[in-house]
């Protein structure tokens, strides 16, 4: 069974000092009731939620899995009583709209519960995180009438949705789709073509299942311009809201996958199903693009997940197993040997975990904060801000944090030699569900050239220098402080370095475009630990006046200011590899001919 108990110590660490939620809540209309006293509730609440009731099906949904038969299919075992207990309690409406029946709490509330079910139970917290891309994208798009008739039900949790982009020959490059979409007298349209991979597509969990789906109209043109969006429920809603005539969306298969075993992914065949269009014609790709960001935050925590889940696990199991003695001699010479926690390199793979785990966490709850803004501000100086900051941010977030947070679940396994292989303590499940995160919602290669090519060389650094400027500024303030005097000095020196890059790429760049994609993915890690690394020299200067003022829970503080050390000395030190690399340039990567690349 996961044993899966929620930080929420530090997630108030990040939550309430940190970021200080209360003051932004405080500013922005609508978020009034978000009080520390109701956050906390909330916090509590999801927490008990996450570790008593899902947590206890993550090994057994990974054992049993999903099943596809004619009739539909059946998720694992205590999977549908576990989401009629988070639906009947009100979760799926947390953070949606109150016209539709939602709470109306603000994003970064949500999140918060959401990293608690991702860790708990990645697969069964699929469908919330599916549900939620299709709620935003009908808020956004619907018209009043579509979101009358599907946002009610789905807010409710009684009805779920999808979002149905990749085709079997496309999913990296949607402009490829082949799902078409003939216009209808009525005004609807027939869609007919084949989905694959579609996350909770077909499942026993809800009544109905609301598809949000990418089609070409019949005579739309080729490539991306061509693309719309459309609803497409599995049952069409009758006249008074409720379930109608069944529409030809079925599942034809699952998946036999790599993790993931509770969460159906599915191939889903549209046989001349009827779908209404939602958003302009031939404008879905960009429509799909403003849910985007929390799509990709929801991905990114995913990361954070991984890595805190095989903390859990991993520092438990080296403060309780004994193997060999301490080099500098025995630390528990009443045992038969010292627990593995005395080793440095347990000790390196366990803080290298709880810098992705807490770091991580500090800055997918930033990314939640600014998304807040974007909602519900009315300064549109600010909002804008946000969103320039977002653009940069999203991507290296997802890239980076999907990439170290499967690193750090196998430092997790690590941890645990032989017996965290085998599957008895869950670790190697953490590494196969970990997987998937740096593949779906954009691979780490196309975030990396989202980053460098869209977000920073496409604004000729102007997004890049925004966000140096204010890493410049806290340089600034605390650069007499000696708590973090020695990481202020570093992050000074990777800010300036980090334009030089730019440069470099971007100079190389117009001669030759294979040197962006070259630099790309080493330009993505590198951002991703410099932002870590702002990220953890704020966490030293907080704690370090926690202590200053006396606090009684010195440990807690302590512990922060050691791991910033650790992430400063350790893991931002890797930036020299990705530097060395990613100026290399293009040739090694291009120069052999692809039919010459042989073995
Ligand atoms: C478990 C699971 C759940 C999923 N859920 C959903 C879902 O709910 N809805 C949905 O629509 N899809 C879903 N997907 C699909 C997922 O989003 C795609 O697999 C992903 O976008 C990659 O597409 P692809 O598999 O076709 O790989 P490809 O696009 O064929 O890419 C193959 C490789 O080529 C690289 N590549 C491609 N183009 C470039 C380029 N221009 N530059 C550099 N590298 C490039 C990629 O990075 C990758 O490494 C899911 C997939 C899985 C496995």
């Amino acid at each position: 069974m996961t044993v899966y108990k929620a930080p929420q110590r530090d997630m108030k660490f990040v939550m309430d000092e940190l970021l200080d939620m209360q003051s932004h809540y405080a500013s922005l209309p609508g978020c009034e009731d978000a009080s520390v006293e109701i956050v906390d509730a909330i916090r509590e609440e999801a927490s008990k939620f996450a570790s008593n009731v899902i947590a206890p099906l993550n090994r057994t949904g990974d054992q049993e899995g999903c099943t596809w038969s004619e009739e539909g299919v059946k998720t694992p075992a205590g999977f549908k009583a576990a989401y009629d207990q988070y639906r009947e309690a009100g979760w799926v409406g947390l953070i949606q709209d109150s016209e539709f029946g939602g709470q109306g709490l603000p994003i970064s509330v949500g999140n918060m519960v959401t990293e608690m079910i991702t860790s708990a139970n990645l697969s069964w917290a699929m469908l919330p995180g599916a549900n939620g891309g299709a709620l935003e994208t009908l808020h956004t798009w619907g018209s009043q009438e579509q979101k009358d008739t599907y946002m009610p039900n789905m807010v409710e949790g009684r009805w779920s949705g999808t979002m149905c982009l990749t085709e079997p020959h496309c999913g990296t490059d949607l402009g490829l789709l082949r799902t078409k979409a003939e216009p209808q007298e009525d005004g609807s349209y027939k869609l007919s073509g084949t989905k694959i991979f579609i996350s909770q597509g077909e499942n026993d969990l809800t009544e109905n299942i609301v598809h949000i789906v990418i089609a070409r109209i019949a005579g739309a043109p080729e490539g991306t311009g061509g693309i719309s969006l459309f609803i497409v429920p599995k049952f069409l809603p009758d006249a008074d809201g409720g379930m109608g005539e069944r529409n030809p969306v079925t599942c034809g298969a699952i998946e036999h996958k790599m993790g993931l075993h509770g969460c159906p992914t599915c191939v889903m065949n549209f046989d001349g199903a009827k779908g209404f269009l939602i958003g302009p014609e031939n404008k879905g790709l960009q429509c799909m693009f403003t849910f985007m960001n929390n799509a990709r935050l929801g991905v990114a925590l995913q990361g954070v997940a991984h890595a805190d889940v095989g903390l859990q696990q991993s520092l438990a199991y080296a403060k309780d197993r004994l193997q060999m003695r301490a080099l500098t001699g025995p630390k528990n010479p009443e045992l038969m040997a010292d627990p593995i926690i005395v080793h440095p390199d347990v000790r390196r793979m366990l803080f290298t975990q709880k810098c992705i785990a807490e770091g991580g966490r500090m800055f997918t709850y930033d990314i939640a904060k600014m998304l807040d803004v974007i909602q519900r501000s009315t300064d549109e100086e600010l909002k804008a801000e946000m969103d320039d900051a977002l653009g940069l941010l999203t991507p290296i977030a997802k890239g980076f944090l999907t990439e170290v947070g499967v690193e750090s679940a196998n430092l997790g396994l690590q941890c645990f030699g032989g017996h965290g292989y085998i599957q008895e303590w869950g670790l190697e499940q953490n590494v196969r569900d970990s997987r998937i995160s740096s593949i779906y919602e954009g691979t780490t290669g196309i975030q990396a050239l989202d980053l460098i090519g869209r977000k920073i060389l496409g604004t000729q650094g102007a997004r890049l220098n925004n966000y140096i400027l204010q890493i410049a500024a806290f340089c600034e303030v605390n650069q007499e402080n000696p708590a973090v005097a020695q990481f202020t000095s570093e992050l000074v020196k990777h800010i300036k370095e980090w334009g030089e890059l730019t440069k470099k790429i971007g100079s190389a760049t117009a001669k030759n475009p294979d040197e962006m994609g070259a630099a790309s993915v080493d330009f993505l890690m590198y951002s991703g630990y410099v932002v870590l690394a702002f990220y953890w020299a704020r966490a030293a200067v907080v704690a370090d006046k926690a202590l200053q003022a006396g606090t009684t829970e010195e440990d807690f503080y302590k512990a922060k200011i050691t791991t910033a050390k650790f992430y400063f000395q350790r893991l931002l030190p890797k930036t020299r590899g990705h530097v060395a690399t990613m100026t290399t340039g293009a040739d090694n990567l291009m120069e052999l001919d692809a039919e010459h690349f042989v073995f």
